[in-house]
């Protein structure tokens, strides 16, 4: 079986070592990339960067690689892809399994408040706090500037944390950290100190890699603005864990 693994996640990765470790049977791998980010971390066996050209271009790489069963496991926040797989699986006739890690949950001391999207995260923000840690990755910055959030966004401190540097529009106040996970409490409890953040801002991407910071605001007192997920393409099998995706791929390849 030839499996595309649609990529950029640690999950990603990750089915990419099990498939080749022989977990679902023999299998062959293609592991794909955006190539958004300057020096991704590869994962084993094929790997291919830049996207396909649309659902139409995705579904011609499909047929004429002769992939038996796509793995969508992009990022929640990567909607477009998911989208695009969805459509592209359908026209190509292969399964397609969506492999979503779940979204965070509070805990008793948390103080998260919700938002739809970045605009309305930004939205929030003057009535939270001054100095912001903001986390939501290097496209969603526009939505903390003034020309399109309120002007009172012009009077707080963005700390940015993002893997390579973002393109313009910044907030107005911005401080640069970069910096990719796995992060530590112990780093994440730094940061929060350093920079004397008062508003953390994250996007509901769950997992393990990026939680300690949820961890460390809740300590430290801290309201966190955690923005939705987008919707998903609906009717698509869904995995949460690498477990539950290679033994789809095991039932697929029988
Ligand atoms: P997106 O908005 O859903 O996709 C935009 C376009 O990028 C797609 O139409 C596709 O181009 C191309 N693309 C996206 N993922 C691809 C992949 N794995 N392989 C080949 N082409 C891909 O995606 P995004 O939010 O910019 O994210 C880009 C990548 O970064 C994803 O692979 C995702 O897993 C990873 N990532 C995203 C986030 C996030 O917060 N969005 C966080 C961490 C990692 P074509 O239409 O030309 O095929």
């Amino acid at each position: 079986m030839h499996v595309l693994v649609l990529g950029g996640t640690t999950e990603a990765r990750q089915l990419a070592e099990a498939l080749l470790a022989g977990e679902a049977g023999l299998m062959g791998v293609t592991s794909s990339l955006a190539g958004r980010v300057r020096r991704p971390r590869l994962p084993p066996g094929e790997v291919r960067i830049g996207g396909f050209g649309g659902p139409e271009g995705l579904a011609r790489w499909i047929r004429e690689h002769r992939v038996d069963a796509v793995v969508d496991a992009t990022h929640p926040f990567a909607q477009t892809i998911s989208f695009n797989a969805a459509r592209a699986a359908a026209v190509a006739r292969v399964p397609l399994l969506a492999l979503r890690r779940p979204g965070w949950l509070p805990v008793e001391g948390d103080d998260w408040r919700e938002a739809a999207n970045p605009d309305a995260a930004a939205r929030m923000l003057p009535e939270l706090g001054r100095r912001i840690f903001l986390t939501t990755g290097r496209g969603q910055l526009a939505a903390f500037t003034s020309p399109r959030g309120p002007a009172a966004l012009d009077a707080l401190f963005f700390l940015v944390r993002s893997v390579d540097p973002p393109p313009p529009p910044h907030p107005a106040r911005t401080q640069l950290l970069l910096d990719r996970g796995p992060f530590t409490l112990e780093g994440e409890r730094e940061v929060l100190r350093r920079h004397r953040i008062d508003v953390l801002v994250t996007k509901d991407s769950g997992g393990t890699a990026t939680a300690p910071k949820l961890v460390a605001a809740r300590e430290a007192g801290l309201p966190v603005v955690l923005i939705r997920r987008p919707p998903a393409p609906e009717g698509v099998a869904v995995a949460s864990t690498v477990r539950e995706a290679v033994t789809w791929l095991r039932v697929c390849g029988r």
